[in-house]
């Protein structure tokens, strides 16, 4: 069952690459910029615990 859902999360990382790019967490995140975000995952990330949303 874990490696269900797993697998669907996954999926829907991939969906939303490549189907709703504008989804990404990081294009409405107040921290996506180099110098205030170092993550790998940036500026692509779909979950990410850091991410704050701007004002
Ligand atoms: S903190 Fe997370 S959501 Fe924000 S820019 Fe960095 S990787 Fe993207």
């Amino acid at each position: 069952m874990k490696q269900a859902l797993s697998w669907s999360g996954r999926l829907r990382q991939w969906w939303l690459r490549f189907r709703c790019p504008s989804e990404f967490l990081c294009d409405h995140c107040k921290y996506d910029h180099p110098s205030a975000c170092s993550r790998p995952q940036r500026p692509n990330a779909v979950k990410c615990p850091d991410y704050r949303p701007r004002a």
